[in-house]
């Protein structure tokens, strides 16, 4: 047994299911969420209903950037991203496969991803228009898969932002592509275009290196694809940073072939970050419905914990930091976009663009329309395309700060809250604090307050716990009258509310 795998085994000993099921947060498979947002979609209002103008007052900013391509070339059974199925909008390539049908399929692709393109710098007009001037801090492009966009079009979409957005030359400019680029005909035009445009950092999407595992989640490709292209970003195309998003929990993982992984992404591909989320379920999933015919088949709760512990022992051995809950770092990356947004200062602002981008301004948590029909409609209306929103009170926005703080390897520092709420942390939650403290989930001192490594394990339950009252009972009644397949529900980044029946 290697060491990493031993050490981890001794770790998960030291988990106390008893107590975690006594402060609630044991969890099941299907209660599982992660704590993408706050306040989450379901607590949010229809901004049209409310008479919601999220930029009310706004002037020039300075933000974050999330920039959403939804489309995709398969249906990965997983997703619980906003993604249309494209066929492929490379023509000459359709033409090889599938002779002319192909051809003309292929062109209505093109023609369909060129008017979401127009669309979408529609949208970014309009917003450096009415707040008068955005400087990006870091721009993100993700999807859907980004990597479907042609050369031409990457090349086209950045220099209209550059028109439209400051984008200072540290500024940190990160591209999502799918590991099937690896067999793209236009694949060296495409890094081109990305390298030009600025592009410093890529991230490749859905990472499996195994192919057993890799084949339950109807991906378009190898474990060597992805570990080939995570090689060839930086040895070929001149990429000096490349993170992988893992999964943890889908069927046919062991701890055996999942430390393989990370041994073979740390050693070989020399992977700068990596992010390995536990799976999740949404009811719009395919991956939900294998599981409820079988659970058996998938990984238990216990083996969920012992592979995260595996990651953590592995990253640490290799000299990699932890800095937020799921993120593994080579070296510490102060600038990244969701570090920022996890250290929760309140001038960290999140302009998103696109379908079901979600963001953070001027006060107000918004989420955009939730597919291409609505968006498309809403923006050659002359409108923005924001769907749901809330202004958050200034109780709403202290908690915000304190559950994305717990997130961090630094935790929450009190000091900070009380200068910036006047707030005492401590008595704010003290029922929290010492009940985790006691269960040796989290640690509480001087300082501030932040979670232990078996707390780590537990850490979206118990950041949620430190949520209000009012967000929680508003994300349950509005699941449960929304559909659990319905946009919504799909949207929805957090355990509270978080519905599958
Ligand atoms: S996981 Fe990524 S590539 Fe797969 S369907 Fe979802 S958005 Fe598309």
């Amino acid at each position: 047994m290697s060491s990493a795998i031993e050490k981890a085994k001794k770790k998960a000993k030291q988990i106390d299911r008893e107590s975690l099921n006594k402060l609630g947060i044991e969890r099941t498979h299907e209660e599982y969420y992660i704590v993408g947002n706050y306040p989450p979609l379901a607590a949010l209002d229809d901004v049209v209903e409310k008479g919601i103008d999220i930029f009310e007052g706004a002037g020039p900013r300075e933000t974050d950037i999330y920039i959403h391509i939804p489309f995709c070339l398969q249906s990965c059974n997983f997703c619980h991203f906003y993604y249309e199925k494209i066929d492929d909008p490379d023509v000459e390539r359709a033409q090889i496969i599938g002779g002319e049908k192909s051809a003309e399929i292929a062109q209505k692709e093109k023609d369909r991803i060129e008017k979401y393109l127009s669309n979408l710098k529609q949208e970014i007009s309009m917003v450096a228009e009415k707040v008068g001037g955005i400087t990006a801090r870091s721009i993100y492009i993700g999807g859907g898969t980004p990597s479907v966009l042609s050369a031409e079009q990457i090349s086209d979409l950045f220099s209209h932002i550059r028109q439209y957005v400051s984008v200072p030359d540290e500024a940190e400019i990160k591209f999502d592509v799918h590991p099937q680029v690896a067999h793209d005909s236009e694949r060296v035009a495409k890094f081109k275009a990305l390298r030009e445009a600025g592009v410093n950092k890529i991230a490749i999407g859905g990472v499996c290196l195994d192919d057993s595992v890799c084949s339950k989640q109807s991906r378009m490709h190898s474990g060597k694809d992805t570990a080939k292209l995570a090689i060839e970003l930086k040895s070929v195309y001149g990429f000096d940073h490349v993170r992988t998003d893992l999964m943890m929990g889908t069927q046919r993982q062991t701890p055996e072939n999942w430390e393989a992984d990370l041994d073979e992404l740390i050693e070989k591909c020399e992977v700068d970050c990596a992010m390995a989320f536990p799976l999740m379920f949404k009811a719009s999933a395919q991956i939900y419905k294998s599981f409820v015919r079988d659970p058996a088949k998938f990984p238990s709760i216990e083996e969920r914990d012992l592979l995260y512990l595996i990651a953590i022992e592995k990253f640490k051995e290799k000299g990699y930091t932890q800095d937020l809950l799921f993120y593994f770092n080579r070296e510490s990356e102060e600038d990244d976009q969701q570090m920022r947004k996890f250290k929760s200062l309140d001038e960290t602002e999140m302009l998103c663009f696109g379908p079901t981008g979600f963001g953070f301004v001027n006060g107000h948590q918004y989420f955009n329309a939730p597919d291409e029909v609505s968006y498309n409609t809403a923006i050659e209306q002359g409108k923005l395309p924001v769907w749901r929103a809330a202004k958050l009170t200034e109780r709403q926005l202290f908690e915000r700060d304190v559950i994305f703080g717990l997130r961090t390897a630094e935790g929450v520092d009190k000091e900070r809250m009380m200068k910036k709420y006047g707030r005492d942390l401590s008595t704010e939650y003290s029922t929290q604090i010492s009940q985790f403290c006691e269960a040796g989930l989290l640690e509480s001192d001087e300082e501030g307050i932040r979670l232990t490594e078996i707390g780590k394990l537990r850490g979206d339950e118990i950041a949620a716990s430190f949520g209000g009252d009012d967000v929680r009972l508003k994300s349950e009644q509005v699941a449960m009258k929304e559909d659990p397949a319905g946009p919504v529900q799909r949207y929805h980044y957090h355990p509270h509310g978080h519905r599958l029946r």
